[in-house]
């Protein structure tokens, strides 16, 4: 398949451009480097450093390949600041998906792939999540995946474009050959500061609560490794020959572990001590999150290579040792 690739150069594009290439498909990328890495996407792979807000920009994309798919990561996904900033986020996580849907469309390209959120759910009526549960988002960042869901489902109706959407939980781990890995500006995730804390890269960890009513008093969280991330993406594939199919699954392991487990897991992994402090609980945190994956397993035969968290950490760390700035490619870098 040849599959255009927004947000190649992001954390987890990047990763399933690699899995793309593995696969035997030919990928391209679209990434406007906001936040994506040049360096994450081989330089034998087509990049294009445009923005999938950009009609004019787009088009002589479209008239110049003929897709079979386009796959969709490029979002922005700060929580508090989609608080703070909702028409930032409105604008690149709605308005932008919009024109590369509407420019594809025109195209007659009508396989669509696109990477939404657990954070769908809000706080959980029910653990662990199965798809169907009710969606309301607690934050801007989760209702502008959620109402990109919902264009989509319209789009399956009116133009009979087949999409997959999946909801992930906490993405983490990095390639297993060490090539490409995590990295983030400003970094918020709990693996690579408890590794950057480990090294001194980074100040003492904060553990945002500890009185959550789970076993230890830290949130649980459900950490499924990137590179499965990508396979379920490339496992879809064969049900999207189906015109006006609309499929939705939540990508986890099943597993929840807790932000203390995670700090033991990266301090086994590296050898090093995670120096933490206990914070307050961070707002819009729900106590537990944790995927019911038992539709992708049926229905894609996806079966997670990295089932526990240490497996994940390791390739994390392998990725931060060789790489503890990242790409190096920003000024805090
Ligand atoms: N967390 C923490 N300290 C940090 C960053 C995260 O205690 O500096 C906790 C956070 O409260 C959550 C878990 O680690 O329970 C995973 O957070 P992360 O930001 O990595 O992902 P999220 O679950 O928000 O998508």
């Amino acid at each position: 398949m040849k599959v255009l690739v927004a947000g190649g150069a992001g954390y987890i594009g990047s990763h399933c451009v690699r899995q793309l290439v593995a696969a035997g498909h030919e990928p391209v990328v679209l990434d406007n480097l906001v936040f994506g890495h040049r360096a994450a996407v081989a330089p034998e792979i087509e990049f294009h450093a445009i923005d999938l807000g950009d009609a004019p920009a787009l088009e002589p994309l479209f008239a110049a390949h003929r897709f079979d798919l386009v796959m969709h990561f490029a979002a922005f996904a700060y929580v508090g600041e989609s608080v703070t900033d909702p028409i930032k986020y409105y604008r690149n996580n709605v308005a932008a998906p919009l024109t590369l849907l509407e420019t594809m469309l025109k195209h007659g390209v009508r396989k669509f792939v696109f990477s939404s959120t657990c954070a769908t759910f809000g706080v959980p009526t029910r653990l662990p999540l199965v798809e169907d549960l009710p969606q309301a988002p607690i934050n801007p960042y989760g209702q502008t995946k959620l109402d990109v869901e919902n264009l989509l489902k319209a789009l399956a109706r009116s133009h009979g474009l087949s999409f997959a959407a999946f909801r992930y939980f906490n993405a983490a781990g990095a390639a297993e050959d060490g090539a490409i890995g995590e990295d983030h500006d400003p970094e918020t995730h709990l693996i690579p500061l408890a590794m950057g804390a480990a090294q001194g890269h980074r100040p003492a960890l904060q553990i945002f609560g500890t009185d959550y009513p789970t076993p230890d008093g830290t949130c649980l969280r459900d950490y499924v490794h990137v590179d499965d991330l990508s396979r379920a993406h490339i496992a879809v594939f064969e049900r999207l020959a189906t015109p006006g199919a609309q499929l939705f699954y939540n990508l986890g392991t099943g597993t929840p572990t807790s932000v203390r487990e995670v700090i033991q897991a990266v301090e086994q992994v590296s050898g090093l001590k995670v120096p933490v402090v206990v914070g307050q609980r961070r707002e819009g945190d729900p106590p537990a999150l944790y995927a019911d994956a038992a539709k992708a397993r049926t229905e894609l035969n996806w079966v997670p290579k990295f089932g526990s968290i240490g497996p994940i950490v390791e390739t994390a760390w392998r990725w931060h040792q060789a790489h503890p700035h990242g790409y190096g490619d920003r000024p805090s870098s």
